[in-house]
């Protein structure tokens, strides 16, 4: 418990480093007030005199409160003026951590400044990006449908039947899965799934690592202003600890894999499965379905009809457009002329009002 000796600064004169302990200036010989702080000079040498090593312990000066005199602890009168201690304030016993002080900042890294003209490849990059990005909204642009008169110059449809065919087709399925109205051709015992048994244990080593206190260390975390012109180093113990590993035993369950089979059949079984299309197509405007030509175990599946309207625009290059159904198609007359809109590669993506 290492006792250092202060110091103090005097405020009427200005003299600096005034040794804690005494109670006058020794510049201009006033007694240090009650307003003065005390501090702890940089590598203050510890004290070792018996008698200053008992005033540091007697406790914290006392202030006159009829002259502003400091006194020591012991002292029952004012050593300035004789008045009794009786209500006087004690001097504030304050800690200082060791990190109390804020923490200077480094130097500022200089900025290094970038030259305007030198950067030759950082400009040329970003003109490549303005013109990757130019070129971009001109495609953007040039791909945009572009207004138009339209003339009908024809029209065109087009409709198909799919037709299924019922026929045998050869499936697997396991034993209990086989659906009604199946031929079994065959089967075979499989491997339907593996089953994962317990037989036992196995006993393993391990290494565990545990986080040991060890003991204690002790360490300067401040100092204490004793009020009285003396501090006292802070200490504190804290824990110390140590990696410590040892091995442990442990069981580890053992497995046994064990497949288990099941009977795979292979059958035979009708299905109406994708046999053909059956299309018609044609201009004008006399849409007909074509003949699917069902022959015993056929069925449609399905219909789909196309209807487009070929027009010219006012270059008179061609375009098409594929009408959402036979009334709308039907309405756009042939030799007429409409308001409409055309991508670059010829189809119409809308036909408005007369022109
Ligand atoms: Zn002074
Ligand atoms: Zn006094």
């Amino acid at each position: 418990m290492a006792i250092r000796e202060g110091a103090w600064d005097c405020p009427a004169c200005g003299r600096k480093g005034n040794r804690g302990p005494e109670k006058f200036c020794g510049g201009c010989g006033r007694p240090r007030g009650p307003d003065v702080k005390f501090y702890l000079p940089d590598e203050a040498p510890e004290v070792t005199d018996a008698e200053a090593l008992k005033r540091s312990q007697a406790g914290a000066d006392w202030i006159c409160p009829y002259c502003n005199a400091d006194n020591p602890a012991a002292n029952a009168f004012c050593s300035g003026c004789g008045a009794p201690r009786d209500g006087a304030r004690t001097r504030a016993v304050v800690d200082h951590p060791l990190n109390e002080k804020p923490a200077t900042p480094g130097p500022q890294p200089l900025a290094v400044p970038v030259r305007g003209g030198g950067s030759f490849w950082k400009k040329g990059f970003g003109l490549g990006c303005l013109g990757l990005l130019g070129l971009v909204v001109l495609l953007i642009f040039l791909g945009r449908p572009k207004s138009t008169t339209l003339t009908v110059t024809g029209h065109h449809w087009a409709r198909t039947i799919a037709v299924e065919v019922q026929k045998p087709v050869a499936e697997q399925a396991w034993e209990g899965e086989v659906p009604s109205g199946a031929r079994v051709l065959g089967s075979s015992r499989e491997v339907h799934h593996v089953d994962r048994i317990q037989t036992g244990t196995r006993t393993r080593t391990r290494t565990v690592t545990e986080r040991v206190q060890t003991g204690t260390q002790r360490v300067k975390t401040g100092t204490r202003d004793l009020g009285n012109g003396y501090f006292q180093d802070v200490y504190q113990d804290r824990p110390v600890y140590q990696d410590r590993s040892h091995q442990e035993t442990y069981q580890e369950p053992v497995y046994r894999e064990q497949p288990v089979y099941r009977q795979r059949i292979r059958y035979e079984i009708e299905k109406w499965v994708r046999d053909r299309e059956a299309r018609a197509e044609g201009g004008g405007l006399a849409p007909a379905w074509p003949d699917p030509g069902l022959a015993p175990k056929q069925r449609e599946s399905g219909r789909q009809e196309l209807y487009e309207v070929l027009f010219k625009d006012a270059d008179g290059r061609p375009a098409h457009y594929r009408a959402p159904d036979e009334q709308a198609w039907r309405r756009l007359e042939e030799g007429r002329s409409y308001k409409g809109k055309v991508k670059s590669d010829g189809e119409v993506v809308e036909v408005g009002g007369d022109e």
